[in-house]
């Protein structure tokens, strides 16, 4: 999807897709391609003619081609030198004429991409971090069991055990969310779809909307807070924790940042949330909103929530820059962390 000029904005697109009989052939350069040595990309381009993105398979080589090393149309102009997640390969690709074969429908490329690839790999975001922080509050209570400083292990010590308890409580937190948003994931029938339907019960659609925003709150939240984790749980190692022969923590550390950028960035998705939030109102009211997904949470907090949320909503969020629009984007920057933190604790509080 990424292109040099456009990054979030997809609808910035170049990239052609010039007809050729029932298919298509791509010309223009992608910036972003990770799994670069996939047999099968899904690419959006734009049919020549049309303002609008669509969506296309694109397989790597032709019938018979693999074998020859003939891609299909296409050149891998070079892998790129990230911070983090640096065992996938990331490139950037130079379509010369690439058979590419067309999905969903015509220019609607945006809703199937962010819609069903997008929210797939969001979703596995907040897997990935709960596994991240894990990792990190196991690695980080055996170590402060095993090293001694002066005398005692460092668990004995109050500094060193509050951090353990923070970062496993974090672990756990993020965990227990992890997994409910999963099961609705898994319970609700076509939870990847490029839009949901005014024709489906009020219900479901209500079910799918809590799940998007959920995939979203978790994806800048799990992130966030997974980056904090990780320096927390290395700095119980000290220097051991920067080293990586001796520790995982570190790659992880990466990884994490990375996980935060890629996939729509905190502030395109904190965007996206509050123009959800504020498209849906005529069928599903803030404080509906936020008593659906905090079910099972204290009514009071249910209560400020649904409060703040309304005020939120009338403010100058996205509003040009003025002192009244940046208070304002704080406060729903703040906003959406906490109010993921009580869905984690209440699905915590339901597995306890
Ligand atoms: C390691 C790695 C691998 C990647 N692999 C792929 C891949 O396989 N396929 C692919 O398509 N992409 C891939 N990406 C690209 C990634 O998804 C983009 O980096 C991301 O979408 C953001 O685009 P950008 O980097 O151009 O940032 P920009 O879009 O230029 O964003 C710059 C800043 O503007 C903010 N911003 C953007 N839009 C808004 C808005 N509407 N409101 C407020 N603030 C906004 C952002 O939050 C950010 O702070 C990869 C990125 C990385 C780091």
């Amino acid at each position: 999807m990424t292109e040099i000029q456009g990054g979030s904005d997809l609808p910035a697109n170049l990239l052609e897709a010039v007809p050729d009989g029932k298919y298509y052939r791509l010309y223009g350069n992608k910036f972003f391609c990770s799994a670069a040595h996939a047999d099968y990309s899904v690419v959006t381009a734009k049919i020549s003619g049309s303002n609008k993105v669509s969506t296309f398979i694109v397989p790597s080589w032709l019938p018979g081609d693999k074998e020859k090393e003939k891609r299909n149309g296409y050149e891998i102009n070079r892998i790129k030198w990230k911070l983090g997640t640096c065992e996938l390969p990331t490139g950037e690709i130079q379509y010369n004429g690439a058979l590419a074969y067309p999905i969903g429908p015509k220019d609607k490329g945006i809703a199937v991409a962010v819609g069903i690839v997008l929210a797939l790999s969001r979703l596995e975001i907040g897997i990935a971090c709960a596994g991240f922080m894990l990792r990190a509050s196991r690695e980080a209570n055996l170590y402060s069991d095993f090293r001694t400083v002066f005398g005692k292990k460092v668990k004995e010590y109050p500094l060193a055990a509050s951090k353990l308890k923070r970062i496993e409580n974090a672990a756990q937190r993020t965990t227990a969310a992890a997994f409910k948003i999963y099961d609705l994931f898994l319970r609700l029938e076509k939870p990847l779809n490029p839009g949901i339907h005014s024709d489906q019960p009020i219900e479901i659609r209500k079910q799918l909307f809590n799940l998007r925003e959920l995939v979203l709150l978790q994806k800048i939240c799990a992130t966030n807070e997974g980056a904090e984790i990780l320096r927390e749980a290395i700095s119980v190692f000290a220097g051991h924790g920067v080293m990586e022969e001796f520790s995982s923590l570190p790659r992880i550390f990466r990884d994490v940042v990375v996980n935060e950028q890629w996939e729509g960035p905190r502030n395109l998705l904190l965007t996206q949330i509050y123009r959800d939030l504020q498209r849906v109102s005529d069928w599903y009211s803030p404080e509906d909103f936020v008593s659906s997904v905090l079910k099972g949470a204290p009514k009071e907090t249910v209560r400020q929530f649904s409060t703040e949320l309304q005020d939120l909503l009338q403010r100058p969020v996205l509003g040009e820059v003025s002192e009244a629009s940046i208070e304002a984007a704080v406060e729903w920057d703040q906003f959406c962390d906490q109010f993921f933190k009580a869905y984690q604790e209440a699905a915590l509080a339901e597995i306890e």
